[in-house]
């Protein structure tokens, strides 16, 4: 099974931020994989910007070093980096002043698509949408492609929406969520669109719960500061496994089209229930064995009620789901690392097998990371003699196996993402509308610990998080997954 790339129009990429950490680990690379893949046509141009003083020989050299570096070791024809740095300029710019815009806008091709990805501090984002706009590059070609954090709060996030929408439109404004980038994430909405199979199930008659579980092995590592005024609920509640949750539990797009799913999106978070302060925990991690440091050592804040891992329980107050429960739980320093989204199916209602039989429950698991895949778990007869005994097995899906490593090495998220950009596709990224409504739900949530002067539960580093995460499901009689890389 071989499939056909097609080139995207020719485009002027601007990478402000250009010299950063994303640029260099995700950005970069991921451009250079799609041009090894034949997507990038041979006029597309990528122009670096940052403070920074640097000529477009020496970013050219950065580069190359982040792709030697982080772009998963893709080879390609003798040649081919050349080729490709050659489409890579360098301006020094500053996003406040008034240097390098002028020679910024000169460089701009008329005719081509024009994209400013946002790779910069939020506090910048303003300043850069309105210097573009200033410089007449905001031509109906270009497009702004925005990074997280969108916002810290609802009222942050809707003064940067109607920042943003001084100056551009909403259809050129593209609010990044690498997740939904992830190539499971997509083939979620295929499985329950694309098959018969599924949707007549897809409801609170049929569902028994959802877990959603998004677990990082690695701590706040050099973001302290950063991670310390945010917390779970802000870094990825509030977005990542909010955008999961949508996509899980959404009504069906009348077609696949960006405000079809946006729209149902929106609705679900729109009738998400206030979630109950004993539906919550927050926790923090602790230190691990003298190797690692505690959450508090990390963010040099021993005083600290931020939260590094937060699990709760919400209802989506709808015909389809009224009464079936989402779990959600988010963490650093756990286990494993291990993204996945759980459908528990309910038990049959009457087992025909009798009570030795035991009571069976369909599960289908939606892996994002590692080993992206689905499974569907199924009960058939143990094999053999002895009678009727009964056994759940998986219908594995592991996409590498099924279909094949070269077919599985799929684009990272941030590349198939960019490409998106370029193609003028939003159906992949945020609407300001759905980022406001998702703010809308969580700051109830964060002002009610303000109130309370809430305390995270400790939790072990390497540990599934703080054990009253494991009551909260526990009193409702289940049981989180494990997780498991
Ligand atoms: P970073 O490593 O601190 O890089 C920031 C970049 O902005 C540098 O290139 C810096 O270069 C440039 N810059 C700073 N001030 C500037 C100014 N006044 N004018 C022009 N350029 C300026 O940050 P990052 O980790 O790459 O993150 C960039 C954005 O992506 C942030 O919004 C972050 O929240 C988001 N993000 C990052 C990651 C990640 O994995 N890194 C993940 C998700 C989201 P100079 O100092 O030379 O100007």
């Amino acid at each position: 099974m071989v499939s056909r790339v097609i080139p995207v129009d020719p485009f002027d990429l601007v990478i402000f931020g250009g010299t950063g950490d994303l640029a260099q680990r995700k950005i970069l690379p991921g451009l250079f994989r799609r041009y090894c893949s034949g997507q990038m046509p041979v006029d597309a141009r990528i122009i670096g910007a940052a403070r920074s003083e640097h000529d477009s020989a020496e970013y050219r050299a950065f580069a190359a070093q982040a792709i030697r570096e982080f772009s998963g070791g893709r080879r390609c024809e003798d040649g081919t980096l050349d080729d490709f740095l050659n489409r890579l300029e360098y301006v020094t710019i500053d996003a406040r002043g008034t240097d390098g815009w002028e020679q910024l806008a000169s460089l701009m091709r008329d005719g081509v698509v024009r994209a400013f990805y946002f790779s910069v501090a939020p506090a910048l984002f303003g300043d850069l949408a309105q210097r573009i706009h200033e410089h007449g590059m905001a031509t109906e070609e270009s497009r702004i492609v925005v990074e997280k954090p969108f916002g810290h709060d609802l009222a942050s996030a809707r003064a940067l929406n109607r920042t943003l929408a001084t100056h551009f439109d909403e259809s050129q404004i593209y609010r990044i969520d690498h997740y939904l980038g992830k190539e499971t994430v997509q083939n979620l909405m295929a499985v329950r669109f694309g098959n018969m199979l599924f949707e007549p199930l897809w409801n609170s008659q049929y569902v028994d719960h959802i877990q959603i579980t998004v677990a990082e092995t690695v701590g706040v590592g050099g973001r302290g500061e950063y991670y310390d005024k945010s917390g779970a609920m802000r870094d990825m509640m509030q977005n990542h496994l909010m955008q999961l949750l949508c996509l899980i539990a959404m009504e069906p797009p009348a077609k696949f089209d960006p405000d079809a799913v946006r729209d149902e999106k929106l609705k679900v978070i729109r009738a998400l229930d206030p979630v109950l302060p004993h539906h919550i925990v927050r926790g923090q991690y602790g230190a691990q064995d003298g190797e690692h440091p505690s959450y508090r050592e990390a963010v040099g804040n021993p005083r600290t009620r931020t939260e590094s891992y937060i699990a709760l329980k919400t209802h989506i107050s709808n015909w389809r789901w009224a009464g079936t429960p989402f779990y959600l739980r988010t963490g650093k320093r756990l286990k494993a690392r291990s993204s996945v989204i759980n459908v528990l199916f309910k038990d049959t209602p009457h087992s025909i097998f009798g009570e030795e039989a035991g009571r069976h429950a369909n599960l289908l698991t939606i892996r994002l990371q590692p080993n992206e895949g689905i499974t569907l778990q199924v009960t058939i007869k143990e094999p053999g003699p002895g009678g009727m005994r009964l056994i759940d097995v998986p219908l594995d899906m592991t996409f590498s196996d099924a279909l094949g490593p070269e077919e599985a090495d799929f684009p990272d998220a941030y590349e198939r993402l960019i490409m998106d950009v370029i193609r003028g596709n939003q159906t992949l990224f945020m609407r300001g509308d759905e980022v406001e409504a998702a703010w809308a739900w969580t700051d109830p949530i964060i002002a009610g610990w303000e109130a309370r002067n809430d305390v995270p539960k400790p939790y072990d580093s390497g540990s599934a998080g703080p054990t009253d995460a494991e009551m909260l499901i526990q009193r409702d009689n289940r049981n989180w997954r494990g997780i498991t890389p």
